[in-house]
């Protein structure tokens, strides 16, 4: 249903990978349990949910198809600020085999990031089936967890630890074992349930729910109208510390070296403008929040979180991330204030109207000292406290020459915001 991307553009950044592999027919809660136990106690920088092509070990069964699978298992995780999918199983021809995701990520993936598997002890009894199993536990570090009903190993009748012990001697694994949580969920029982138009309420997501009815998968059962668009902030408190820690561990450490310096530059220039400290530190430090989202992701975020795509954004969707920042300011990090929510969607097109934050904002991201110095930088710098008008058109008309450059549609935002600017200076 979306853009073709490639897997380098967001992975080629990430340190420290957490993978949840599976059928995902469909998604289920206890994925997203288990993603998210996991993800408190590892603190990787990505989750990243892999819906396989042709699954090796359901070769003898009904899968649903994969682009169905992805879109489903997209609306499940995209929600979650550190959650992500990835193509890269769907595209590849023939069975999907964990060894050669795992290879291929090492490859895309900075040079010594940390890549990790996580399965549930069902497949954990399994994986010696799995292709070149003695190599995936040498390289490779897993992450395990209990599954109600997999106390014991099939064949052996020993216990998980022992086995877990046995893969250690044996193989020289590395296997994390997580406590829980212990939730008795499958798919297959959804599947059962959604073809015998019994309730699923509390087993899969709510848009799952409605994309699989939509396009009668499982069972023909009658379509359920959702406002996707539904703003229902959960009550939260923004602590500063704590958002700033959440993001040193989700954005690749270019990026998060870069909100600090937005940060500095920013609260130097509302001094300097007489502009409220506090509201500064945070737009600039949620100002990029969203930026290394896959480009499936912001479209999955846009269409649930119901921000049109205009024709510019259509075709660069890496534009929406100022706007899916603004609103997970607010979803994920509890902030209402729109001046900051305005700040941070505006930060890279600019707008009609642009208060001296938002203006603050832009800049900042544009001057920060983590910045080397390309094209009219210094200028920009050099006007930044004399004439943040003059040092905001030199920034928009160079970027409306690149997008030019490029091919690229220019936003009409950015176009209003130069022609205001220069009207007014
Ligand atoms: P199916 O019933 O079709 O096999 P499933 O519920 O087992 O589906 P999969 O997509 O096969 O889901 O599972 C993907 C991964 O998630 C596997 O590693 C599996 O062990 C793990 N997993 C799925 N459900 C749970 C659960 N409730 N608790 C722990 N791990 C789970
Ligand atoms: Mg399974």
């Amino acid at each position: 249903m979306w853009s073709k991307y490639k897997e380098r553009d967001y992975l080629n950044k990430c340190h420290n990978l957490l993978i949840l592999g599976g059928t995902f027919d469909p998604i289920h809660m206890g994925h997203l349990a288990i993603a998210k136990a996991a993800y408190l106690q590892l603190k990787p920088q990505r989750v990243l949910f892999i819906p396989s092509g042709q699954s090796p070990h359901k070769r003898d069964k009904q899968i649903t198809g994969a682009s169905h699978r992805y879109n489903m298992t997209a609306f499940a995780v995209c929600e979650h600020p550190a959650f992500d999918i990835s193509r890269i199983e769907i595209n590849r021809q023939g069975p999907s085999y964990t060894i050669d995701t795992a290879r291929n990520l090492r490859k895309i993936c900075p040079a010594g990031a940390k890549i990790r598997f996580l399965i549930g002890d069902d497949a954990l009894q399994k994986i010696l089936s799995w292709k070149d199993a003695e190599e995936l536990l040498k390289d490779f570090e897993f992450v395990t967890v209990p599954r109600p009903g997999y106390e014991k190993c099939d064949a052996s009748d020993k216990s998980i630890s022992d086995f877990v012990d046995y893969l250690g001697t044996t193989y020289n694994a590395r296997i994390h074992r997580l406590s829980g949580p212990l939730l008795n969920i499958s798919s297959t029982d959804i599947r059962k349930r959604l073809t015998a138009g019994q309730t699923v309420h509390g087993l899969i997501p709510k848009p799952v729910e409605v994309y699989a009815k939509q396009h009668g998968l499982y069972a023909a059962a009658d379509v359920v109208a959702i406002d996707y668009t539904a703003d229902s902030p959960a009550s939260g408190k923004f602590c500063f510390e704590a958002a700033q820690e959440e993001l040193r561990i989700r954005l690749s450490p270019e990026r998060y070296a870069h909100s600090m310096g937005v940060i500095s530059t920013a609260e130097k220039l509302a001094a300097h403008y007489g502009q409220d400290a506090e509201k500064t530190r945070i737009a600039a430090l949620l100002h990029d929040c969203a930026k290394e989202y896959s480009a499936d992701k912001k479209r999955a975020l846009c269409q649930l979180w119901g921000i049109q795509l205009d024709e510019a954004l259509e075709s660069n969707i890496e534009v929406a991330h100022s706007l899916l920042g603004a609103e997970s300011a607010k979803r994920d990090f509890h902030i209402y204030d729109t001046s900051i929510q305005q700040a941070i969607r505006y930060h890279t097109t600019g707008y009609i109207g642009m208060t001296i934050l938002d203006k603050i904002i832009m800049l900042a991201d544009y001057i920060e000292p983590n910045r080397s110095n390309w094209g009219p930088i210094k200028e920009m710098r050099r006007l930044a406290l004399t004439d943040i008008n003059q040092a905001l058109i030199i920034r928009i008309e160079y970027n409306i020459s690149k997008e030019k450059q490029a091919g690229r549609p220019i936003h009409p935002w950015s176009l209003d915001t130069l022609k205001e600017l220069t009207y007014n200076s």
